[in-house]
């Protein structure tokens, strides 16, 4: 009854999208048939996959097989974001990537994949989507919304304070086996009466705010081109500035904004020579938002007084990356936003976007990045001056 139900299905409509095919088969009253490739390109883990509850990674397989396979799927799931993805895409309808192991699915990856339907991004953060690629090939693009802003706004202030108080190369002494006080505190600073800004504020932007308030810094500002309420303004006593002015007198800046067009190398060397001389800088955003080489410079001159995040481009870093080696910076690999709190969740919420396609129902609106052809998001969207 599947391949009648398939043939009659393809003959009416062409389209050989699965939820489609699934709604037909369900008013025909048939079982939901085998349809769809889905493939999901995620980090090996090696050991750390026997923790459970690890589910983003290549061996855990965001726990979706049995879902999946249960409903007659093909699921796919490789840590290569290269060959072996590539020899996968002619087929695929569905693509899952992840943010911290990110599939580069450029518009070359999109035009070799003409059954790709939907994108979806296990985590928050689908730059590593060519979005402008993705809507004229009418690809959905959705991700977890909202599935890791905790855990990236407490990683921040985790950081800042690393900055700030100068805790990496005191904890170095102490694994040296060494003691220099002075060393270290000649370096270090209270993170009260200091001028801290994020650029974005958004989800994380605004719980990175909320969580600094505590600490009595004498201004929180933010840039945004979409401005909080005057409530939620009030709530944290931060300011709407503009970017030139958030640069100009911050102590500390995070970084919070997505990567699109108007932030790609956002922080460059003409930002780098504007900003406050020993500034601090986190940046849990994404990497390619700071001019690499600029960075570099500019935290050796002294005008960047530290540096930290988790983000890099490209990921993994490679072990030449001048970031690494660059003075006073304390980054992290990316895994700010997948602590198994966090995976917990955008493991759910993966499985609820595939349900909902697959269902033929709509994905949350919150969820959607590009559909149809067009941007739904508008964090992607800078609005021209
Ligand atoms: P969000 O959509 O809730 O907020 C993003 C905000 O940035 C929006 O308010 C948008 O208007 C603003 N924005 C866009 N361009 C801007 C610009 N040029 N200047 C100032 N503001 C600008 O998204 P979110 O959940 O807060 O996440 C933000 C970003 O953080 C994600 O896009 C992703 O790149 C990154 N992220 C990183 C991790 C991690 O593990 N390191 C995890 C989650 C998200």
């Amino acid at each position: 009854s599947f391949v009648r139900a398939k043939k009659t299905f393809l003959s009416v409509t062409h389209a050989g999208n699965s939820s489609l095919l699934h709604k037909f088969c369900q008013s025909l009253h048939t079982s939901t048939p085998s349809l769809a490739k889905v493939v999901a390109v995620l980090y090996e883990a090696g050991a750390a996959a026997k923790e459970p509850r690890l589910l983003g990674c290549k061996e855990n397989e965001l726990g979706l097989r049995k879902f999946l396979e249960s409903r007659g799927h093909k699921y796919i799931v490789m840590s290569d974001k290269e060959k072996l993805l590539d020899r996968e895409l002619p087929d695929t309808e569905v693509l899952i990537t992840t943010p911290f192991h990110p599939a580069y699915v450029t518009a070359d990856r999109i035009a070799m994949s003409p059954k790709l339907k939907l994108c979806v991004t296990a985590g928050v953060g689908s730059d590593h989507v060519d979005l402008h690629a993705a809507n004229k090939a009418k690809i959905t693009v959705a991700e977890v919304t909202g599935s890791n802003v905790v855990s990236v706004a407490e990683h921040i202030v985790m950081q800042i304070l690393a900055l700030v108080r100068n805790f990496v190369p005191a904890y170095g002494q102490v694994i040296k086996g060494e003691w220099n006080v002075g060393d270290i505190a000649k370096d270090a600073f209270d993170l009260e009466n200091k001028v801290v800004g994020t650029v974005g504020a958004g989800r994380i932007g605004y719980r990175v705010l909320e969580r600094l308030k505590p600490f009595h810094c004498k201004e929180l500002l933010y840039s945004d081109y979409q401005p909080l309420t005057p409530e939620m303004e009030r709530a944290v006593g931060v300011k709407h500035v503009s970017f030139e002015e958030l640069i100009q007198r911050c102590d500390v800046i995070t970084i919070n904004c997505p990567l699109h067009d108007k932030t790609r190398n956002l922080f460059n060397k003409d930002v780098f020579d504007k900003v406050k001389t020993g500034v601090y800088i986190v940046n849990t955003a994404r990497g390619a938002i700071v001019d690499r080489d600029a960075l570099v410079e500019a935290v050796k001159s002294g005008k960047v007084r530290g540096y930290a995040g988790d983000v890099w481009y490209p990921q993994p870093a490679p072990k030449d990356h001048p970031w690494r080696y660059m003075p006073r910076h304390a980054m992290t690999p990316h895994y700010s936003g997948t602590t198994l709190d966090a995976q917990m969740r955008y493991a759910e919420g993966t499985k609820d976007i595939l349900e909902r396609y697959f269902d033929g129902r709509p994905i949350k609106p919150e969820d959607l990045i590009v559909q149809d052809g067009q941007f739904a998001s508008k964090a992607y969207v800078q609005p021209e001056k």
